[in-house]
């Protein structure tokens, strides 16, 4: 708030002696003046800056290509407390020590402070390497922790590998649906993604080679085959262990890297985790791995295990992207695999997972109207919902956060527009009481959109039925 009398206001609004009330621009912010109080109030709420974009013409190719992913547009609304959110995969963080924790973040800032707030070098701190190493054993594969490179997140991983390998218009291939942020990296550079099927035991190989021999017999060779192989996100699948052999060797015959991003291989209902497909061919996969899920996302430490040449180039591409990442995070992370039972912590997740897996595809059966289709993931936090023909997910997101719940449609997941007919449904975050309240409201909402279908025909919906996904079926 400022008192007026300046010169600045001359020209613009009036003379200096006599100013009406008026509001308007000024340096971006929203400005109000009222002559009985002759003071001019600015908008705190107001972001800086204009927004019309001055510099629209002036960006580089590949900003062009970068969108908000359908997730973050959505992530406002689904935190409103009276919605039920099966809208994003965030971790149970609440059922941590969080006592502990914060003890340990403390100490390590009192005690060791000197080195935890310091730079550290671009390749991860090598006490923490030494752990992922272990972590990764669980999965049978037996790393070496030069070939670990520590990452924001492994959505940072993602980014570099995608950074490493991908001129613009060169090819990915990713399973059909695959992982929006995977997809988000993967457009930011200006990668073609070509979506390979799956089934109800993940990555179908025959559709693999498929897509592989129509890339050759157009001139091309995709530069990497991007997949999630335990519990997908967004499809809950699980790439069958016959299948694995399989797929490593029909991208070892076409020369093609596989990546392998694996957040939640260790979050299965049942049984021992996987093998990892990078414990089979470690020259021919980049593994990437996250405490995301199994520790804390708000740390973001993820990590890749690479070929030593491929390793190379990702610290590298760390080094130009963030220096080096958070050396208190990854001291954090270290700390606690060092002196708590995060194996044992690991099973508390899973459990907690499982309720809530229980209670989403309990109430789904019970409530969901004929013609939605979907399948009981063994692990990690996602349903894949197919709607009964002529509904579209996002055309009706607006009405079923009117409800109050909200989801994930299933375009989000594909970078050639399917998947309109499918939605995402997380149980990681919601009480299994919630989750089926939830269910309850999703399928008020999908009846009612019946309804309209069937009144006025799939042609009076709104929005449009995009072309759908050959994969995965659902039962
Ligand atoms: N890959 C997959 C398949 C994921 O589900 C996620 C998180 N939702 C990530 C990568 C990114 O995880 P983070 O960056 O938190 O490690």
């Amino acid at each position: 708030m400022r008192k007026i009398g300046g010169p600045s206001l001359t020209g613009h609004v009036g003379s200096e002696t006599s100013v009406c009330a008026y509001e308007r621009l000024r340096d971006g912010r929203r400005e109000s003046y009222q002559p009985e109080e002759n003071v001019v109030r600015t908008d705190p709420q107001q972001p800086h800056g204009s927004r019309i974009d001055l510099y629209v013409d002036r960006y580089a190719d590949r900003a062009r290509s970068m969108i908000a992913s359908e997730i973050r547009a959505l992530f406002a609304v689904a935190a409103r407390p009276e919605i039920v959110s099966f809208a994003g995969g965030s971790p149970n963080v609440a059922a941590l020590p969080l006592d502990v924790i914060g003890n340990m973040a403390s100490q390590l800032i009192a005690g060791h402070g000197s080195v935890a707030l310091q730079y550290c070098p671009a390749h991860g701190d090598p006490g923490l390497r030494e752990k992922i190493c272990e972590v990764m054993a669980l999965e049978g594969v037996h790393a070496h922790p030069d070939d670990v490179v520590v990452t924001v997140g492994s959505q940072q991983a993602l980014d570099l590998i995608t950074r490493i390998f991908i001129n613009p218009g060169d090819v990915v291939l990713a399973e059909a649906p695959s992982y929006v942020g995977a997809l988000g990296a993967f457009a930011a550079y200006q990668a073609e993604v070509l979506h390979v099927p799956m089934d109800a035991s993940g990555l179908i190989p025959e559709a693999l080679d498929g897509a592989i021999a129509r890339l050759a017999a157009a001139g091309q060779r995709a530069k990497f085959l991007y997949t999630v192989p335990n519990f997908h996100n967004p499809a809950g699948v699980t790439l069958a262990a016959d299948r694995r052999r399989r797929i490593l060797d029909i991208c070892s015959a076409a020369g093609l890297l596989v990546v392998e991003d694996n957040p939640y291989g260790l979050l299965g209902f049942e049984g021992e985790p996987m093998r990892a497909l990078c414990a089979d061919d470690p020259d021919g996969v980049v593994y990437l791995g996250s405490f995301s899920k199994t520790f804390a996302s708000g740390v973001r430490v993820g990590w890749a295990v690479a070929p030593p040449a491929v390793r190379d180039k990702l610290v590298l591409a760390a080094e130009s992207a963030v220096l080096c990442q958070s050396n208190l995070a990854q001291l954090l992370v270290r700390e606690y695999l060092c002196t708590q039972p995060w194996r044992e912590q690991i099973k508390i997740f899973r459990e907690l997972y499982q309720q809530r897996r229980d209670a989403m595809i309990d109430s789904l059966e019970a409530l969901m109207p004929a013609g939605c289709q979907w399948r009981r993931p063994g692990g990690g936090f996602y349903v894949w919902m197919r709607l009964p023909a002529g509904l579209d997910a996002k055309a009706m997101l607006p009405r079923a956060v009117s409800s109050r719940v909200a989801y994930v449609p299933g375009t989000g997941f594909y970078a050639d527009g399917q998947g309109a007919q499918h939605m995402r449904l997380s149980y990681c975050l919601p009480e299994p009481d919630r989750i089926r309240e939830g269910v309850r409201r999703l399928a008020g909402v999908i009846e009612a959109e019946i309804d309209l279908r069937d009144t006025f025909g799939s042609g009076g919906m709104h929005g449009t039925v995009g072309v759908d996904t050959p994969g995965p079926e659902v039962p």
